[in-house]
């Protein structure tokens, strides 16, 4: 009887030519189509509603829908303009991963259900571990992001201070504080909150005017907490804040952390791979002395969406958290290296193969290179800065952290609401579509934000950038007459 689904290598042969020449169309016209398209909810919907197809389809037809639909109609992450946000750009090699990884389609648990995916994701984690200069003796895997990450983390840490936490629940026990900056990611929040330790929980200690974590401010509330009755769970150090790229000094916090006997995590989702670039190394010293970190490949790695990465020194604490004994998962007549299950050490049981994308990537680029694409980012982020700066027209209002830059358009003499202009101007800018800036606030005022975080981008597209800036400008002016 032969298989409903076409198995046929023909009918396989003609889908994967024709997908990779939509591919390699996609490449060559990146950096000339726009960053953004202009375009509704509607008009997307209008064009990818129908009923559920019935009858199988030719797949040149529904390859085209892709090429003339889905590629146009997405904000392209890998345009040498995008600057919003803290977004991947992909990498050539990471989608021919993808491919390889989805045709084996491994369902990585543990190493019975994928042995060389198992051991590939060991030999990524040892990669990611030396990069970084994370305690050698540490164990950790491969989740969707850095959120899942910062969970997984905080989670570990509940265990390592309040170990029955897990299985009486919340509310009965110690009430658990989280320390860390005003920077920190909103994921920090959400875990505390997921985990039943609150939000509130998470007190935000205040920042130095280089946006990096107040120490003395910092002790001072674990000891108040102390004396208060609360428990001092961990501190959470930025390395590379996502606002303003601020990177906690780790030795220092490391020594609060040691003094109080508290869990520290550092959350590297944004800055970690900054490790590979020389200028950045230092900022590194004391992670071996972190109890978990967190990163995230899909970010400064640029390598596909959906890996993150958690770190943990000891083990232990991991899998009391997450490790459970199900017969139907119990590993039969395995031991040891060949018994290790990934969910032990995280949240997830059913697994995509996250690190042949990312271990494709590592070999055929090598560090080297992918160092050398990071240090000239946080160039491309200072040089910027320096245009900033020397014009007239344009005020910096903060430093560049790694490779963030924040500013905003101050026209000589306006007499208007900057907030509001600054806000039209953005505006402007993302329909424009030559180049894309996000944004947020800078001790209160309103900020044009950029992360410099593709391979791609060069010092001409930090030039055009502030022209385009101005350009949407001077049309927020025509408009307003
Ligand atoms: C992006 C980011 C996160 C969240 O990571 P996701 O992969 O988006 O879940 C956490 N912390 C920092 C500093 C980040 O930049």
């Amino acid at each position: 009887m032969p298989s409903p689904i076409d198995t046929s290598p023909e009918g396989f042969r003609e889908l994967a030519e024709e997908a990779l020449r939509i591919i390699e169309d996609f490449y060559t016209q990146l950096p000339h189509t726009p960053v953004m398209p202009v375009t509704s909810a509607q008009a997307v919907r209008d064009l990818l509603a129908e009923a559920l197809p019935d009858r199988p389809s030719e797949a040149s037809g529904v390859l085209a829908a892709v090429r003339d639909i889905v590629y146009p109609l997405s904000r392209h992450n890998g345009h040498p303009r995008f600057f919003g946000y803290v977004a991947s750009p992909g990498t050539a090699a990471a989608a021919i991963g993808d491919l390889l990884a989805g045709a084996l389609n491994a369902n990585v648990t543990s190493w019975r259900s994928a042995p060389a995916a198992a051991q590939m994701e060991h030999v990524v984690i040892g990669w990611l571990k030396q990069i970084t200069g994370f305690h050698p003796q540490g164990v950790g895997l491969l989740v969707s992001g850095g959120s899942m990450a910062n969970f997984s983390a905080l989670a570990a840490a509940r265990t390592k201070v309040d170990p029955l936490a897990g299985r009486r629940g919340a509310g009965n026990g110690p009430t658990l504080r989280i320390y860390a900056s005003t920077e920190v990611h909103f994921s920090i929040p959400k875990g505390a909150r997921l985990l039943g330790i609150g939000s509130d929980n998470v007190v935000l200690i205040p920042t130095n005017a280089d946006f990096r974590i107040n120490l003395i401010e910092l002790e001072r509330q674990i000891q108040a907490d102390r004396d208060a009755g609360l428990q001092p769970m961990c501190i959470v150090a930025n390395a590379g804040a996502v606002n303003t790229g601020a990177f906690d000094p780790l030795p220092e916090i490391a020594a609060i952390a040691e003094r109080h006997r508290l869990w520290l995590h550092v959350d590297g989702a944004y800055g970690g791979f900054s490790a590979l670039a020389p200028s950045t190394k230092p900022l590194f010293a004391g992670m071996d002395r972190a109890d978990s970190l967190s990163l995230d490949p899909h970010k400064w790695l640029y390598s596909s969406v959906g890996c993150g990465c958690v770190l943990y020194r000891d083990p232990h604490p991991a899998i009391a958290t997450f490790s459970h004994d199900a017969d139907y998962t119990r590993p039969v007549g395995l031991a040891n290296d060949e018994a290790f299950a990934f969910w032990d050490l995280g949240p997830e049981l059913s697994r995509p193969f996250r690190a042949l994308p990312l271990w494709l990537q590592i070999k055929l680029y090598g560090a080297h290179s992918l160092a050398a694409a990071i240090e000239q980012n946080m160039a491309c982020a200072r040089y910027f800065a320096d245009l900033v700066t020397e014009a007239p027209d344009f005020e910096l209002l903060a430093l560049v952290g790694l490779s963030i830059f924040n500013f905003r358009y101050t026209p000589p003499n306006y007499t208007g609401d900057l907030d509001q202009l600054n806000e039209q101007i953005l505006l402007a800018l993302q329909r424009g579509g030559s180049s894309y800036l996000s944004n947020t606030r800078i001790r209160g005022t309103f900020a044009l934000r950029g992360c410099v975080l593709n391979y791609r981008t060069t010092e001409a597209d930090m030039r055009r950038l502030l022209g385009d800036v101005r350009e949407a400008a001077s049309y927020c002016f025509l408009r307003a007459g």
